[in-house]
């Protein structure tokens, strides 16, 4: 779009301040809303989807934590290897006076075994 009007180039003039999303970001983006995951198949054989680390878990509970990372996983009765999950989540900064709400896509592979 060719900025027409004075608000529209100032609007253009500020995409170039924009800063690159921090890495506090997407660290909390990564804790918060991708779903972390243990893979238990039928022997109670539990994965981490986080850090590939294998324990076994037999209780009813739809949670668990595991002994290595400490991370809280759901409990998911797959044989699957892999998951594929893709979710949104936005920043808002402040640019010459403007509120800049940007929206991300983050894609999210987990794969038995693997960090
Ligand atoms: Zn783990």
């Amino acid at each position: 779009m060719k900025p027409r009007n004075r608000f529209e180039k100032a609007v253009a003039a500020s995409n170039m301040k924009l800063s690159p999303v921090s890495p506090k970001a997407v660290e909390w983006a990564v804790r918060n809303t991708v779903s972390h995951i243990a893979f238990r198949t039928s022997g109670y054989k539990c994965t981490c989807g986080d850090c590939g680390h294998k324990s076994d878990y037999k209780g009813k509970g739809k949670y668990t934590r595991c002994p290595q990372c400490r991370h809280k996983l759901e409990v998911t009765d797959t044989l699957t290897r892999k998951r594929k999950e893709s979710v949104y989540f936005s920043t808002i900064e402040r640019i010459d006076g403007f509120h800049v709400q940007r929206v991300f896509r983050l894609s999210a592979i987990t794969r038995k075994g693997i960090k």
